[in-house]
């Protein structure tokens, strides 16, 4: 009836009404984070079923991840109290992988097809090359599949290409290659997560029939997240789109992170072109986050040139601003970030409400040990917690038997890992005399292995494990349990294991196992150790309840949290490495983008924390500020320095001198400038006054007391008195006291 009107509508501004009401035709809504994009997906969905436009099956809805998919679901069913059948909702993969099911003999693919991982790819396509007689030192597995995945993101089956376009790639048999990998899918009845979305493209394009029933079908689709389509989505989206017309797209192209997957920014600016007519919806007003983050995220990306504009504002004026911490190290960032949380916990802030986001996964262990060492509760998105990845559970067995070697569940564990040529005849073996003998299984061992009761192969093994436990027992008597832990990794064959092993995790394990050997470090004694692990196991089982959320910046993408903890913001860490020494400007965007994802993640308050000296890896290095830091106007962060920073003069001189720019990003040597139309001004910072000369005495945090023998621009050249001479950055250095 006239003048009635839904209530879901009535959560809208005019805009974002707009943009739910333009049910008819396509529509492409861009604007920035924290505008309602989400929402207005879903408040649309909720439209077009209500108005009986659609059926639930005739709507095609396109989420980040499979949990988007499923809140949306819930979200929309509980505002209609409509039922869930039937719904074709979720993420690019999932949907496309339902499609091909159905039609998969038009491929030449079985409907049971697997699916497989990137362990598999990589072992298929090791085989391949060994068969191929290409050189897989010059050209590695890893590295030919990437130029397979990014031809199928293009959308380029092998029939699209001609064998120059991969150049002198495997010895110019790229092309070969590519073709021998699919036909081995084929005979496998598998495919990987690519062909989902190329073979959906195939059947579409050589279907005619099958196209057009789907076309029919979908009368309405929605996408999420646009900004991070690649070609190949793009290409089915666009099939899918072509009869019924009414695709609507929302994304923001500063929120861009994953070109490296083969993301396209140009789909944006293809759409106008592809349908046009489109209604493009600008949403502005941002009901996230307070003023000063806002503006600290806009004054950030303001530094990237190729962006489309945009204007935010938002009525949540005032709020906190962006807190800025200086640490030592990665250790005080962990426990500045677990004390801020307990603060916030007294201050009934639920932890549900508190986001750890780091820029890579390694980051994560100090802050875990943090959290459980405060019993904070917390959950890690998008893995395992650290102490219950695999390789960390085996090699915390190796050490309890060391340190216990009564410790028969861990014993079992790593008996015969890596392979040890022992069957499960041998274990039972053990077993039984363990039993018999009524003593631990180390024990029923050595008096095995002095008997004819085993096969000279596995008595010969065995003799050899328990003779290496003795040496690590022994070991831990003349010198420290870390020196202890290495030796054993490598002499029992374990690192060896993981270094042979070539699928993609292999690398990740054998850094989970340095950083093993890391927090090690911070414990006195192998049992101290085991007594910490056996806590913080006992801590991570069965916990429910509000928990702090720790995951990378990429996974973050979409969600919102009231508190949001941004650590590691230093040059390497974030912008890392990696883009670093690639040199180009697109990567070092892209790494900004994700550091806009990062601040406007928060409601209320976000934190960012930048180390001065960081352990990466088992080694540490001097960490300059990230260059984002000094990116952030002025007006909208508050600096702080931490207690490695003790001296009172040196937290005077830290923060604007931790804060600068590093040089190179070129950022010192522009003149002020105000971004038109950001509503950003940009001020130059001044360069901190302070500057060392020779003969200086100054204080390091680290080296201690010294002089200064030569200055290189930012670095000083250092006679220590005790540790010797140093290059040391000048930001960690300060007049040493009178
Ligand atoms: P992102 O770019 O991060 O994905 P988004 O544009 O999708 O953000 P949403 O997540 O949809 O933004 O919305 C951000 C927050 O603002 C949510 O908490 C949402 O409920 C709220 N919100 C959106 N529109 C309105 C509105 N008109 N009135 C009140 N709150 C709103
Ligand atoms: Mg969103």
């Amino acid at each position: 009836p006239a003048g009635f009107e839904p209530p879901y509508l009535q959560n809208l501004n005019p805009a974002q009404r707009q943009a739910v009401e333009t049910v008819d035709g396509p529509v492409l809504v861009l604007a920035g984070a924290g505008t309602g994009k989400t929402r207005v997906l879903t408040t649309r969905l909720a439209h077009i079923l209500s108005t009986r436009r659609a059926w639930p099956s005739q709507v095609l809805t396109v989420t980040f991840t499979n949990r988007a998919a499923r809140e949306m679901r819930e979200r929309v069913a509980h505002l209609l109290g409509t039922p869930t059948e039937g719904w074709w909702m979720g993420t690019f993969h999932a949907l496309a992988a339902r499609i091909l099911r159905r039609h998969a003999e038009l491929v030449g693919l079985r409907s049971n097809f697997s699916i497989l991982d990137t362990d598999d790819q990589i072992r298929l396509i090791k085989q391949l090359i060994e068969a191929d007689g290409i050189d897989s030192k010059r050209w590695p597995a890893k590295v030919l599949l990437g130029v397979i995945e990014r031809w199928k993101d293009r959308g380029l089956t092998p029939a699209k290409l001609k064998p120059a376009d991969a150049g002198e790639v495997a010895q110019g048999r790229m092309l070969q290659l590519y073709v021998a990998y699919q036909e081995r899918l084929r005979t496998l009845n598998a495919c990987d997560f690519g062909d989902l979305l190329l073979h959906n493209l195939t059947i579409f394009q050589e279907h005619a029939e099958v196209l057009a029933d789907y076309q029919d079908r979908f009368r309405y689709i929605l996408v999420d997240e646009y900004q991070d389509t690649n070609v190949s989505q793009y290409l089915w989206l666009r099939l899918l789109a072509q009869k019924h017309r009414n695709l609507c797209c929302v994304g923001d192209d500063d929120q861009s992170i994953y070109s490296w997957r083969g993301a396209e920014i140009g789909n944006i600016l293809r759409f106008e072109q592809d349908f046009p007519g489109a209604a493009v919806i600008r949403l502005e007003q941002n009901y996230r986050s307070t003023s000063h983050i806002l503006a600290a995220a806009g004054g950030l990306i303001a530094h990237n040139q190729g962006r489309l504009g945009k204007t935010l504002f938002t009525e949540e004026q005032g709020g906190d601003t962006v807190v800025v911490r200086t640490v030592w190290d990665g250790e005080e960032e962990a426990r500045w970030v677990g004390d801020e949380i307990e603060t916030l916990q007294r201050q009934k802030v639920p932890l549900n409400e508190v986001a750890v986001l780091v820029r890579a996964g390694f980051q994560m262990r100090e802050f875990e040990e943090r959290f459980l060492t405060l019993g904070l509760p917390y959950r890690v998105i998008g893995g395992p917690r650290f102490y219950e990845r695999q390789e960390i559970r085996d090699a915390i067995a190796y050490f309890r038997v060391v340190a216990q070697p009564d410790n028969d569940l861990s014993f079992e564990r790593i008996v015969n890992t890596p392979k040890r040529g022992l069957g499960d005849a041998t274990i039972q073996l053990l077993y039984q005399a363990s039993r018999a003998l009524g003593v631990p299984l180390t024990e029923a061992t050595l008096r095995l292995i002095e008997t004819d009761e085993l096969k000279p192969k596995p008595r010969g093994a065995l003799r050899s494990l328990m003779g290496d436990f003795q040496r690590w027992r022994a070991m831990l008597e003349t010198g420290s349990h870390v020196d202890m832990a290495r030796t054993l990794l490598d002499e029992s064959g374990y690192t060896a294991m993981w270094q042979a092993d070539k699928s993609p995790e292999a690398a990740g394990r054998l850094d989970n196992l340095k950083e093993l050997i890391n927090a090690m470090e911070e414990f006195e004694t192998l049992l101290a150790f085991l007594e910490h692990v056996s806590l913080v196991m006992e801590n991570e089982s069965g916990k429910t309840g509000p928990q702090v959320t720790l995951m990378t910046l990429h996974a973050a993408k979409g969600l919102e949290f009231a508190h949001v903890f941004l650590p590691g913001w230093e040059e390497g860490v974030f912008p890392n490495q990696r883009a670093l020494d690639d040199g180009g400007i697109a990567a070092l965007e892209e790494e900004r983008r994700l550091a806009y994802v990062g601040l406007t993640r928060a409601k209320r308050r976000a934190y960012v924390a930048a180390a001065a000296n960081r352990r990466i890896h088992g080694q540490w290095q001097n960490a300059l500020p990230s260059r984002f830091i000094g990116e952030l106007p002025d007006a909208n962060v508050e600096v702080t320095s931490g207690t490695g920073f003790g001296n009172e003069r040196f937290a005077d001189a830290a923060p604007t001198r931790l804060w600068t720019a590093p040089a190179q990003s070129g950022f010192m040597r522009r003149a002020p400038v105000t971004i038109e139309g950001s509503g950003y001004e940009v001020r130059e910072r001044p360069r901190p006054s302070r500057s060392f000369g020779i003969g200086d005495r100054v204080f390091h945090q680290k080296f201690g007391y010294g002089e200064v023998r030569s200055v290189d621009s930012d670095k000083l050249t250092i006679a220590f008195d005790h540790s010797g001479e140093k290059r040391v950055m000048d930001s960690f250095v300060v007049p040493a006291a009178e």
